[in-house]
């Protein structure tokens, strides 16, 4: 089982790009669990058509900790690819960070690791890496980490930041970038900028995906762009 954690910034399109990358493996027979680390909690959307599943953090708050099950707070999308969103305290209340640490604990205790996953997907929010966010790797979940980025001066700097928390959890435990995923946002030179900027950090750049609105008609249809159209050549970079 690889266990891989996407990041980055905010809007930066993890979630557009972990969505097609987990539905593309499923098209090629890999048996994939997805865990949307975000307060955002739109993770898996696409990949169960839109719909908007019960998050573990509020599904805690509604029943008590002791209320959760697995069906509850996991269901099945495209391609059997079994869909978890983390979720997030309520605004102004509490710590996101904190809320991914429970929620993944949680799916421990419930026995969500015991499938014979090939690849469990970690889709986490990048913007802070503070210990809760940094979880998925801190704690030996995922051994593996990419960064999506683009050639914006933020989405740069968010970058930048991950790897030094990578660094500083690289200490005591064995997460490595695996390198870095520029999603494009159409900046001049840009493929010139993330190879440079990969090499910078002794990384490499591993997939450059261009803007394409079939992401967007995809979006409408509220599919993954594999799902609706899998012939196109967005989906062939996926
Ligand atoms: P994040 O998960 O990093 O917050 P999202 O994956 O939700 O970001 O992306 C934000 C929006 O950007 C998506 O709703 C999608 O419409 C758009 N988007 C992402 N990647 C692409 C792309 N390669 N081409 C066109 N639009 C994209
Ligand atoms: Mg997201």
């Amino acid at each position: 089982m690889r266990q891989i954690a996407i990041y980055g910034k905010g809007g930066i399109g993890k979630s557009t790009t972990t969505q097609n990358l987990t539905a593309a493996l499923a098209s090629m027979g890999k048996r994939v669990m997805q865990i949307g680390c975000d307060p955002k909690a739109d993770s898996t959307r696409m990949l169960l058509g839109g719909k908007v599943q019960a998050t573990i953090l509020d599904t805690m708050r509604d029943n008590g900790p002791g209320g959760v099950t697995l069906d509850a707070v996991r269901h099945t999308g495209f391609g059997g690819i079994k869909c978890v969103e983390a979720g997030g305290p309520e605004p102004g209340v509490g710590c996101a960070g904190r809320g991914v640490i429970t929620a993944i604990k949680l799916l421990e205790e419930l026995g969500a690791y015991n499938d014979e996953f090939d690849f469990v997907f970690y889709d986490v929010l990048g913007d802070v890496v503070c210990g809760g966010f940094a979880m998925p790797i801190r704690e030996g979940y995922a051994k593996e980490i990419y960064i999506v980025a683009s050639g914006e001066l933020m989405a740069l700097y968010a970058a930048n930041n991950i790897c030094k928390g990578i660094v500083k959890f690289a200490e005591n435990g064995d997460a490595r970038l695996g390198g870095i995923i520029c999603n494009s946002r159409k900046v001049d030179n840009e493929l010139e900028l993330l190879t440079e900027f990969s090499k910078k950090i002794g990384s490499h750049l591993i997939q450059f995906v261009p803007r394409d609105n079939m992401v967007q008609r995809a979006e409408i249809n509220r599919k993954t762009v594999i799902d609706f159209d899998p012939a196109c050549t967005q989906a062939e970079v996926y």
